[in-house]
């Protein structure tokens, strides 16, 4: 099956077809449920591990605040997560410095994903709070969602499976080479 991105997109038996009335709610049922804690929070597990496990857990870069992990269960080609290393779920606990490397690897993931995936446009957002759509409450990250014109009518979330795509890596390995590439020129 051919995605918005032009690319080859394989979805699982477990496609869930939605709209986009509100517009994170697709993410709502996409994380595991009661997470409350360091020790079995994704997030903080994802990013101690180290280096060469990073394409296991879909790290593709770590700064000195925060990091950018591809989402396991992409609401589009390309669903990335930008994450302070802090674990908190209060966007007010991140301080300014936190905030402004996130903004940096905000920046370099769009410039990254325009290349690889040449999108329309982004939807960029938080979801704080379970009745936001949060689905990991206690660990705060912000979704960049390429866009295509178009693709709104047409919205498959891959929810509920623990299989890693062949797509997922495929994507992985691209934003990696272009990230890199990026971060050698800067
Ligand atoms: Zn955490």
């Amino acid at each position: 099956m051919v995605g918005p991105g032009g690319d080859e997109v394989y979805y699982p038996r477990e496609v869930i077809i939605k709209g986009m009335d509100i517009l994170w709610a697709p993410w709502r049922s996409s994380y595991v449920e009661n997470v409350d804690n360091i020790e079995s929070c994704f997030l903080c597990n994802a990013i101690s591990q180290p280096e060469e496990r990073w394409r296991d857990v879909l790290v593709l870069h770590k700064s000195s605040e925060s990091f950018i992990i591809l989402n396991k269960y992409p609401y589009n080609s390309g669903h990335l997560m930008i994450v302070p290393i802090k674990h908190t779920g209060n966007y007010e606990e991140l301080s300014e410095n936190t905030i402004l490397d996130m903004d940096r690897l905000l920046r370099l993931s769009l410039r990254a994903l325009k290349e690889v995936f040449k999108p329309h446009g982004f939807n960029i957002g938080y979801n704080i709070g379970r009745p936001a759509g949060a689905g990991l409450e206690s660990h705060i990250h912000m979704h960049v969602v390429p866009r295509w014109n178009g693709d709104t009518n047409f919205m498959p979330v891959i929810a509920h499976t623990k299989v890693i795509s062949q797509n997922l890596l495929s994507t992985y390995d691209r934003l990696k080479e272009a990230l890199s590439s990026l971060l050698t020129n800067m």
